[in-house]
């Protein structure tokens, strides 16, 4: 199926006018591809990433969401799933066998395929790394319409290895991901029982985030980016098990019914979100939370994807649509989490929406987004006076401290800070050569990103 349409990134704050391909199968991909010109083409999921990489501006974007088939091998405790079948449709069938994803990002709303190209993290990067870290095989289409079968570990075809490790995180710039197969986790039941507590500034907050890591599977803080000492909200989890559940839940312990609770409205005028409506809802949603909390029973929909409660929550930023800006330091450079907060605050930059997690080792991925250290993600209106200035001065602070900013969530960053912080760039770019020889695929992000 061809379609022509408008299509935006999450953010809504950039749009492109694209072709769309939905091919019904593989031969049919094929023939796209090997037609496709010169920069020219771009996969697309369920267009989660906040920025410009799931879109290409007067050219073509390829959906596979016809290519949604999978299946488990409680074997072997692994899927293998079409790249086109999203988070929720795989939970709604491997939760009630009695298994859980490896890693989920905060939305389930997200397809295998981008989930592979962003090397999505969740809140237990600490323990499990990313999605990539999860991965057995992936199978890619490249530039020239062949199929490769790429593992992590290959004695036999090491540059097999490189093909695979450039395409986890590699924004679907080395091909269509076709197909990926990654381990899931046994579970007995699908609660989650959840720790909470509420620190007064952003140094007890943070100090308690570290020492949770070594404790909790799950953890992740919500931060009062109004607030003069940056109060924040810690939430700690780990998978319940079936002994431990109350006699109602007993009954069903592998539940996975999440509903959307709202969907918000389609116009919302530009400015509603501003310094002081952001500080009341702040402040209620701090108060909302228990100083002290322990062993609260959380379904997966209320712990992983909260925000997923509303429908289109992104249209409340109206017509002119927000950044989220999210960037990781190493632990030497903790100090930018509150700097970043500090100069944020000072332009009024209103965010409700500011989380903080800590992230694990990083994996091989030449464009991978986590290494060990702090992730800040803090969403701001598109509009606010000064925000690109502000933001370009904490980019280079960030790089200058080995740090970088996610790709899935950008829409903004020069390529000189690119090039800087993702060091591996120029092998990426030697590999994703091989895999696209007629460089057939591009996305509005790359072209701006490797503009230099
Ligand atoms: C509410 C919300 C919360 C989020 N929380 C997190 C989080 O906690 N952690 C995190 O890591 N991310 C998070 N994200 C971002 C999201 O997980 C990523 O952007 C993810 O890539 C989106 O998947 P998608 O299917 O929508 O892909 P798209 O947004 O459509 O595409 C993203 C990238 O993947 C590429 N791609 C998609 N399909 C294929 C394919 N078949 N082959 C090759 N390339 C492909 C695209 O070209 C593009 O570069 C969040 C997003 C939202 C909206």
């Amino acid at each position: 199926m061809i379609d022509s349409k408008k299509i935006y990134g999450w953010g809504r704050n950039k749009f492109a006018d694209c072709t769309v391909f939905t091919p019904l199968n593989e031969e049919k991909l094929k023939k796209i591809v090997r037609n496709a010109d010169y920069k020219s083409l771009i996969a697309r999921g369920l267009g989660r990433s906040y920025g410009d990489s799931a879109q290409l501006d007067k050219k073509s974007v390829v959906s596979l969401s016809n290519f949604n088939s999978f299946q488990l091998d409680t074997d072997n405790h692994v899927v293998t799933a079409e790249a086109g079948i999203s988070f929720d449709e795989l939970l709604s069938f491997i939760v009630p066998k009695g298994y859980f994803l490896p890693v989920s990002p905060g939305t389930r709303f997200v397809t295998v395929g981008g989930a592979v190209a962003s090397d999505v993290h969740g809140k237990n990067h600490h323990i499990n790394g990313s999605f990539g870290q999860n991965l057995k095989q992936i199978i890619l289409m490249d530039g020239t319409g062949e199929i490769h079968k790429l593992r992590p570990f290959d004695d036999l075809n090491p540059h097999n290895v490189k093909k695979f490790w450039a395409t986890v995180g590699g924004m679907g710039l080395t091909g269509i991901i076709l197909e990926a197969t990654f381990s899931v986790i046994p579970i007995s039941s699908s609660y989650i029982k959840v720790d909470t507590k509420r620190f007064l500034d952003i140094d007890s907050l943070m100090n308690a985030m570290v020492k949770a890591d070594k404790k909790y599977k799950y953890s992740v803080a919500w931060v009062d980016s109004l607030n003069k000492n940056f109060r924040g909200v810690l939430s700690c989890g780990e998978h319940l098990d079936k002994s431990q559940l109350t006699k109602d839940l007993a009954e069903k312990p592998l539940d996975y019914s999440i509903k959307a609770l709202a969907t918000a409205p389609k116009f919302f005028p530009s400015g509603l979100l501003n310094k002081f409506t952001v500080k009341t809802f702040n402040e209620a949603w701090f108060r909302k939370h228990p100083k002290l909390r322990y062993g609260e029973i959380q379904s997966i929909g209320q712990f992983f994807y909260p925000l997923d409660g509303i429908n289109n929550w992104n249209r409340i930023y109206g017509s002119e649509g927000f950044i989220q800006y999210q960037f990781v330091v190493p632990d030497k450079a903790s100090y930018l989490i509150s700097k970043t907060l500090e100069k944020l605050r000072k332009i009024s930059a209103p965010s409700f929406l500011t989380v903080l997690k800590r992230f694990g080792k990083n994996n091989p991925g030449y464009l991978s987004f986590p290494i060990a250290g702090w992730t800040l993600a803090i969403d701001i209106p598109s509009n606010i006076k000064n925000l690109n200035q502000e933001l370009s001065k904490l980019d280079k602070e960030i790089v200058s401290e080995g740090g970088r900013i996610y790709l899935a969530k950008d829409s903004r960053q020069s390529p000189e800070i690119f090039r800087e912080s993702y060091q591996m760039l120029d092998d990426w770019i030697e590999i994703k050569r091989g895999l696209d020889p007629y460089e057939i695929f591009m996305s509005d992000s790359f072209l701006r990103l490797l503009r230099i």
